[in-house]
């Protein structure tokens, strides 16, 4: 299957920029996904893929095939694209059985009518909804009915399939289960996807990679690994996962230390963090802590070489059935921490590994 190609994707909605150069390539077979929260302009990208909005400048293109190249008089439409949508509201047919609901844009490439039964019923099949064909869609759940959304998105064997917030009207344990499925038919189709949500779980277990938008524009694209674990921005650090962002400044970086020791604010603590290009002293830095890579410790526990040791105070300790989670003063500074265990006494030692902090420099 073909690759989706997009450059310099620029689109304003009466003078407000809404994207602003946006560049990605999704490559056959991958499942790639749009992270970011609402109003960045996700949907906005998807519309521009599928046709049903204008940009107003950039390149469209899966395969040899262009789509879009800034001349809307020029541009292929939405019909012709040969691409799969499914969308948070599953815009079935009310009045159409869940067969016909699939057989209607078969019907509409003029696909025989033998073909068509045999077409819809290997999609439904693929959803495990093979059993409900001839019920109406109100006979559904709306799990059922988004698998039946679904299985028309891939009927008729596209390019390249676009899901925009699928399961977001699913609760939360149908959701978890929708996630897996959906993932295993992703496989088995093959079929290169371009998913859309807000939803940072659903992106991170679901994708081969992510495109983390924030303000309409790409702050990162990358494996779920590559944006949890070294996130190119503190706003994708602040995004993805809980991350505590301290301020501070470089007050050593010996030249050929493996870390650089970062001065915590007003807080009179001091933190040895993992070196990054360009660290130096004096810099004005932005420390990344995650709240589930700081250890929480008594006071008279002892650390490991090279581990930070940070004094706290807990200001609260909320259970949530898996974990302890801390809210606890770091010298003043409000920070949040987790920790399988309870811990007794106000005092707390948070140990910190350097190559745990995420260091960046800090922008006005
Ligand atoms: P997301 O899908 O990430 O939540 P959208 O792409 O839907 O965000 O919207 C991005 C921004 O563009 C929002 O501020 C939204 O209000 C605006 N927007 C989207 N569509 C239109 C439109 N048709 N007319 C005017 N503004 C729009
Ligand atoms: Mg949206």
């Amino acid at each position: 299957m073909p690759e989706l190609v997009v450059e310099n994707l620029k689109k304003s909605f009466a003078g407000n920029a809404v994207l602003e150069d946006i560049n990605f390539t999704v490559n056959d077979g991958e499942f790639f996904t749009l992270l970011g929260p609402s109003g960045c302009g996700k949907s906005t990208t998807l519309s521009c893929v599928a046709g049903l909005e204008h940009p107003d400048s950039g390149t469209i293109r899966v395969g040899d095939q262009i789509f879009f190249d800034g001349d809307p008089r020029t541009a292929v439409p939405p019909e012709s694209r040969n691409l799969g949508l499914v969308f948070q509201s599953y815009a079935l047919w009310p009045h159409m059985t869940i067969a016909y609901n699939l057989a209607l844009p078969l019907k509409l490439r003029k696909v025989s009518k033998a073909e068509q039964k045999r077409l819809v019923d290997e999609a439904l099949d693929k959803v495990d909804m093979l059993h409900l064909r001839d019920r109406y869609p109100h006979q559904l759940s709306g799990g059922q009915q988004q698998r039946v959304a679904l299985a028309r998105g891939i009927v008729y064997a596209p390019g390249v399939l676009l899901l925009d917030e699928p399961l977001s009207n699913l609760d939360a344990k149908m959701r978890d289960q929708a996630r897996i499925w959906l993932k295993s038919l992703q496989r088995e189709v093959g079929i290169t996807t371009v998913y859309v949500t807000h939803d940072q779980i659903e992106a991170m277990s679901l994708s081969d990679r992510v495109a983390v938008f924030m303000h309409g524009r790409l702050q990162q694209v990358g494996t779920p690994t590559a944006i949890y674990e070294t996130p190119a921005t503190t706003e994708v650090a602040g995004f993805i996962g809980r991350c505590n962002l301290l301020e501070g400044q470089i007050e050593e970086a010996p030249a050929e230390g493996r870390t650089v020791r970062v001065e915590l604010g007003t807080t009179g603590q001091r933190l040895h963090v993992v070196r990054r290009d360009g660290a130096h002293e004096g810099q004005n830095v932005t420390v990344g802590l995650r709240s589930e890579r700081i250890t929480l410790a008594g006071p008279a526990d002892v650390a490991d070489d090279g581990v930070n040791v940070l004094k706290a105070t807990v200001k609260h300790c909320s259970y949530t059935g898996a974990r302890f989670e801390y809210q606890l003063s770091l010298g003043g500074l409000d920070i949040i921490a987790e920790s399988p265990i309870r811990h007794e006494g106000e005092e707390i030692n948070l140990l910190i590994r350097p190559e745990d902090c995420l260091l960046y420099p800090t922008t006005i």
